[in-house]
């Protein structure tokens, strides 16, 4: 990692290609524009200014892919698992070989700060190890015993399926679906978000350079209306595992229906962390300011709510309001950044738009709160205090810097606030008492609680949200039961009497 000119002339050596020919589809192992000849533009989040022309594609190029992926099927499923293991053991190490291309990409594409982007790379590549490792046992199933019949399960692929992603840390969450997809023997057709899709073609060009076969991951890029929304419908495409937005995924779901897709949703998150008196005060600062805003607060498990206990409220948002202040916003390239830009002005309106609703409905600003100069999308890092649970504040998700906090007096008070939202993805729970991390742990409508720890993520444990925030689990063998199919065989094992039906 270099200062902030020498990484700013590197990435824009690495972006030179996409600027001169365009960020194309990948189909079958063949770079295509869009059937229909058509481009969008792509703008970076530091100072708008235009980064890429895209492929639109349309139906026609989702059924492209979606035909080179059923072709690649039956030859990638049936290769034994420790076949695909040494071929992701290869992306991962293509992977790292590229971390600085996919680190700076990233950061231009997204706004993200370099610091977050440059492990990101890195966790992609740990990604496909996991999952690698896990290919061969992918088929493995259970015996199941039974008087006079032996019952044996195992596991097959479920087919072609279709990967959709959302735009804020896209490198990441691609490999986190696609590698758990290839090690169970799928084939897969990415459509990566439109805001920021130039390190989904980097994927697919390291994972065929590192020995992936042709249309065994293909990359349509476009619209979500357009291109989503076709692979959704494609026959085709047996399965959609989407991240994104609440809203998309119960579209999703619908449009999904007449052709029978299982679908997966990791979705929208409001997640609290709660804060007792009997906790690390400053350890709790520490995680609550670093889970809202690193990656900008643009994080699907962001502890967007803080709720504290009354006894200790006015101390813990002073810690957190004067850490706040201190955190550097700037531009995604430099290497002192913290918070970058949000990814579009489209988005920024957004989150701007609950600084006018927070005050409206009367929350006090303890810090941030406002846009800085452009012409990127930089917004100061913001904390509101006096909120009730009931404002947009506290309800919504903002998806942007900005937490909101709140007082409770009783453990039953703090449930009660976590559980009054309609998500359910994350929870961080800080207290010194074991009794009651098990009690409040049982009862938080969350499918995955953090106590005394910030986001500390185990591959092999459950990932996913519960009310809106999403359906099916992630992660270790869950991953797998999502893209394979379980099925059943039942042997007899005596000559059991055979029920006769004539008179
Ligand atoms: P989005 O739902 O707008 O878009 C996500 C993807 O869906 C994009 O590729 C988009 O083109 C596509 N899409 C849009 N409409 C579609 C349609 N009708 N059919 C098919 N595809 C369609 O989400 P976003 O704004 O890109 O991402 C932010 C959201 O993602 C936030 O809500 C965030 O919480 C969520 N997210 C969740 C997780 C998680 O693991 N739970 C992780 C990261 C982000």
């Amino acid at each position: 990692m270099g200062d902030y000119r020498s990484n700013l002339a590197m990435a824009e050596a690495y972006l030179a290609r996409y600027r001169a020919g365009g960020v194309l589809n990948r189909i079958g192992g063949q770079d295509l524009p869009a059937a229909s000849g058509d481009w969008f533009e792509t703008i970076g989040p530091a100072d708008l200014s235009p980064l890429a022309r895209v492929a639109k594609s349309d139906a026609r190029d989702v059924d492209a892919a979606a035909v080179a992926a059923k072709a690649a099927f039956p030859a990638w499923a049936a290769l034994p698992g420790a076949e695909r293991r040494r071929i992701l053991h290869r992306i991962a190490d293509a992977i790292e070989a590229r971390a600085e291309e996919i680190a700076f990409l990233e950061c231009l594409d997204t706004g993200q700060a370099l610091r977050f982007m440059s492990k990101a790379a890195l966790r992609g590549a740990e990604n496909f190890r996991f999952f690698a490792d896990k290919a061969p046992e992918a088929r493995d199933g259970k015996a199941m015993y039974a008087p006079g019949q032996w019952n044996v399960t195992n596991r097959a692929p479920i087919g072609p399926v279709g990967v959709i992603t959302p735009w804020n840390t896209p490198f990441m969450l691609a490999t986190w679906k696609i590698a758990p997809a290839l090690a169970a023997g799928c084939t897969v057709v990415h459509k990566p978000a439109e805001f920021s899709p130039i390190t989904a073609r980097l994927l697919v060009e390291i994972a065929e350079s590192a020995g992936l076969p042709p249309g065994v991951l293909n990359l349509v890029n476009g619209l979500g209306e357009d291109a989503g929304r076709a692979l959704t419908e494609h026959p085709a495409i047996k399965a959609i595992a989407f991240v994104g937005e609440t809203r998309t995924g119960s579209r999703i779901m619908a449009q999904g229906a007449a052709t029978l897709k299982r679908v997966h949703f990791e979705l929208g998150g409001k997640n609290p962390v709660i804060v007792f008196a009997d906790a690390d005060l400053d350890r709790a600062a520490d995680a609550a300011v670093f889970m809202i805003y690193s990656l900008n607060g643009e994080r699907c498990t962001s502890s967007s709510r803080l709720l504290v206990e009354a006894s200790v409220h006015d101390a813990v948002v002073a810690k957190v309001a004067e850490r706040a202040a201190r955190i550097p916003v700037g531009h995604p390239l430099d290497p002192a950044t913290v918070i970058g830009p949000l990814i579009h002005p489209e988005h920024e309106r957004k989150v701007l738009s609950y600084f006018e609703k927070a005050r409206a409905e009367g929350a006090t600003v303890a810090a941030g709160g406002e846009k800085l100069p452009g012409p990127g999308c930089y917004v100061r890092p913001t904390l509101f205090t006096g909120a009730r649970n009931d404002m947009a504040i506290a309800q919504e998700e903002i998806f942007g810097p900005v937490l909101t906090a709140i007082p409770f007096a009783t453990e039953d008070e703090a449930v009660a606030i976590a559980n009054d939202v309609p998500y359910g993805l994350a929870a961080y729970l800080w207290t010194g008492s074991l009794d009651r991390a098990l009690r409040v742990t049982e009862r938080l409508e969350a499918g995955m609680t953090w106590v005394n720890s910030e986001n500390l993520r185990h591959l092999p444990a459950p990932f996913g949200g519960v009310k809106n925030s999403g359906l099916g689990r992630d992660g270790g063998d869950w991953s797998f039961d999502f893209y394979m199919e379980t099925r059943n065989v039942a042997f007899a094992t005596v000559p059991h009497a055979i029920p006769k039906l004539e008179g």
